[in-house]
């Protein structure tokens, strides 16, 4: 193996093919967490005395976010979403219990069937194809409802740089602008009193550097991958954008930098064509119509 070109001392564990790089552990842990740094700094993602709940799977990306934020001394605490998927979720809260237990943060599991009514296993019975549709939605819904109720003023999720810029993509595939303006580093167009905005601290961090960073930090999380997955229309986004990252490694970048251009312009045009935030007039959750969208598809289940 070659020796780091930023110490020349050890020996390398990743290749940074966008910078021409190849690092060691320990140089590689101090570019992550600096690149996390400024993220956070120059998004203004979290401002003094922000409570912050992480938002954990038991997976690799909020694992790896959990523990830089941890080495932040901020206030924090985790949540951990139960969606009930028979035979996955069950391994990965085990990994979050172990990793909270250890560095003391206080961990909160909200179950789909004690907060939602349906398990994703029960969606999936009917409506396979669109089990990631309903999932995101009620996993949407219920992180800002306990986050609101454990007193968090922001909810910080383990997005990566591949995730961030598929669902660019996938958004402009779709011809679906205004979803461009709602997301970016703090997500949100309009302040409600309910709403706890999403901070992505990761999102310059790819895929492989999370998994690179887990590992060199010794953190024990979940490879496994929901048996769901294979209805995501992700997949195919996710390996164009791999093949061109190959061929012209600094794509990734590029296309959130573009994105990051675009959205202050973006958020000031659709600000002013959507409407106000009130609260769905069945569950009180905020929402820009009288029913909110969880509402809707658990009415469509029925
Ligand atoms: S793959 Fe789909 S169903 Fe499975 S956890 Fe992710 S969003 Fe939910
Ligand atoms: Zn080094
Ligand atoms: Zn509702």
């Amino acid at each position: 193996m070659a020796e780091c070109s930023k110490c020349g001392k050890r020996k390398t564990v990743i290749n940074l093919e966008y910078m021409k790089e190849e690092y060691c552990g320990e140089c590689f842990i101090n570019l992550y967490e600096k690149r996390v740094r400024k993220s956070i700094r120059k998004h203004g993602m979290i401002q003094r005395n922000d409570k912050i709940a992480l938002a954990v799977s038991g997976g690799k990306d909020s694992l790896s976010m959990a523990n830089v934020l941890h080495k932040l001394n901020l206030d924090v605490v985790a949540i951990t979403i139960d969606e009930g998927i028979c035979g996955y979720r069950d391994n990965s809260i085990e990994k979050v219990r172990n990793f909270m237990q250890e560095k003391e943060i206080p961990l909160h599991i909200y179950s789909f069937k004690e907060e939602i009514g349906v398990t994703v296993d029960e969606v999936a019975e009917e409506h396979e194809e669109q089990s990631c549709s309903y999932c995101g939605v009620f996993r949407r819904k219920l992180m800002n409802k306990a986050a609101r109720e454990l007193g968090c003023d922001k909810i910080a999720t383990g997005h990566n740089l591949d995730d961030e810029v598929q669902t660019v993509l996938m958004n402009l595939i779709r011809s679906e602008p205004q979803r461009l303006a709602r997301m970016g580093p703090v997500t949100g167009l309009k302040d409600h009193g309910k709403f706890v905005p999403r901070i992505k601290p990761l999102r310059r961090c790819s895929e492989k550097e999370d998994a690179v960073y887990a590992l060199v930090n010794g953190i024990d999380f979940d490879d496994g991958k929901c048996l769901y997955i294979n209805s995501s229309s992700r997949l195919l986004t996710r390996e164009c954008l791999n093949k061109m990252e190959l061929e012209n490694p600094g794509t990734k970048f590029s296309i959130l930098s573009s994105y990051d251009k675009m959205l202050p312009a973006l958020r000031e045009y659709y600000r002013g064509k959507s409407g106000d935030i009130g609260e769905c007039g069945k569950c009180g959750e905020p929402t820009s119509s009288d029913e909110c969208k969880a509402c809707r598809m658990i009415r469509n289940l029925i």
